[in-house]
Parts: structure tokens; sequence; C-alpha cells
């Protein structure tokens, strides 16, 4: 049944304050594996990262990292760990040119460059120039080069325009390929439903539905977004 998960959560509770958010989340992601978090607005799909990356503490149940429980770990912890959230998790210095900001993470941006050229292009442009979508490639750039172990995505396609959202998605494959444990978030079945490996639909907090992309259909998808999965 292929490699053992490499990240997963367990029966996670949690919530801001007073108000109860996951009700008893299980997933797993395994090495090699994207995993499409899917589910209606206000699901818990956002709330589910800030718990995996450790920006939110759960009330109960368990973060588990290659074995290790880890979920007391702040989140700068678990990302020397090798558990990156993008693209909130490291975020551009607007003021800085792409080439330096791509310096405050890598010794030698080259490999960079080669990969994808459109930040050559716009090296020594100020990074808060750039359109979102280069943005969000800036941001995920040093994971090409120093691949991060687990790859947590919130919405990466939101607000890009469909070009960029190819080239995006296309780092998410070569992490695969090197892999990364990719957990995707999307509101809307698109990009990171052709990707996956394995769907989970949330609603309301719970996992309502775990499987192989292949057994998603459209009437699976109408199904998982009414709640009737
Ligand atoms: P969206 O696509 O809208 O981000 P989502 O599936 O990611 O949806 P969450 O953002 O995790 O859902 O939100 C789940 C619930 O938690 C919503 O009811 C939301 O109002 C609530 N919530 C999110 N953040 C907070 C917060 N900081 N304080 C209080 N409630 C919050």
């Amino acid at each position: 049944a292929g490699p053992e998960a490499l990240f997963r959560l367990e029966n996670v509770v949690a919530g801001y304050g007073d108000v109860m958010v996951l009700r008893g989340v299980d997933l797993a992601v395994r090495p090699g594996e994207v995993v499409a978090l899917l589910g209606a607005n206000g699901a818990g799909k956002s709330t589910t990262c800030a718990v995996a990356a450790g920006d939110l503490p759960v009330t109960a149940g368990r973060v588990i990292l290659d074995g290790v429980d880890v979920t007391s770990w702040p989140a700068h912890r678990r990302a020397r760990a090798g558990v990156l959230l993008a693209p909130e998790g490291r975020g551009v210095f607007p003021g800085l040119t792409v080439d330096e900001n791509l310096r405050t993470w890598l010794a030698d941006p080259a490999p960079v460059y080669g990969r994808l050229p459109q930040l050559a292009r716009r090296r020594g442009i100020a990074a808060g120039a750039l359109s979102g979508g280069e943005q969000q490639l800036l941001t995920l750039a040093p994971a090409l080069v120093r691949p991060p172990r687990v790859l947590i995505a919130d919405e990466p396609s939101l607000g890009l325009a469909p070009l960029v959202v190819e080239q995006v998605f296309e780092v998410f494959a070569e992490l695969r390929e090197r892999g990364v444990a990719l957990l995707l978030v999307e509101e809307k079945a698109t990009s990171a439903l052709e990707l996956a490996d394995t769907v989970v639909f949330m609603r309301l907090g719970r996992a309502i539905w775990t499987g192989p992309r292949a057994e998603v259909d459209g009437a699976r998808l109408t199904a998982a977004y009414l709640g009737v999965a």
C-alpha cells in the first residue's frame, strides 16, 4: 500500500476561543503524494492548514511528522523540521529585488533562474512590483532548491491568472517527483484536483470523504459540496 504517511493529523479538534471549527479531522500525506483538501467556503480548510503548520494549537488530537508527535511544536520548529506553509509561511520582502529576496533564502539563486526564467528576467525588480503570480513563484522558488519534506499550500491559485496557475502547479508536480508530501487546499476543485493522488472533502469542520482522485467524478463533487457525500 505504498510508503507510510510522512505527515498526519489525527482526530484534530481546534478553533478560535470558544468557536470550535475542526471537529475531529484525520488526514495523512505520504512522501511523493499530493493530497487535495477541498470543500466549500468556511469548511475549515485554512484552519486545518494553520493547525498543520503549528500556527494554531489543537484542543484535542495529534499532529505526527515521520512518526514523531509534533503537536506541541511551534511553527518555527516545524519549519526547521521541513514542514513549509506556502504562501503565507514565507512572504516576500516587497522592497527588496527578486535577486535580493532569493539571496535571503539561498546562497546561490542560479538554479532558480534556470528553472523559472521569468524570475531571471525580473531579478532586478522590486518584489513588490511583481504580479501576484510572480510573487507566488518567488515564494515557492527556494523549495525547488531545498525541497521541504511537507509542503502545505493554502489556496495557491487564488487570484492568479491561468497561465501562472499552471506554472505554480508545475512546481508542485516537480516537488512531488522529488518525494515531497504535498497538501494542497483549494475551494474550487480545479488544478488541485487534476494533480491530486488523494482527495479529502471537508465540510463543517470534518473530513467527510477521503479517497483516490480516480473515484472523484462530477456526482461526487456535487455531493461533497452540497454535503451529502
Ligand atoms: P475559506 O475558503 O473561506 O477560507 P475555509 O474552509 O478555509 O474557508 P476556515 O477559514 O478554516 O474555512 O474557516 C472555518 C470557520 O472558522 C469559519 O466559520 C470562520 O468564520 C471561522 N474562523 C476562521 N478564522 C477565524 C478567526 N481568526 N477567529 C474566529 N473564527 C474564525
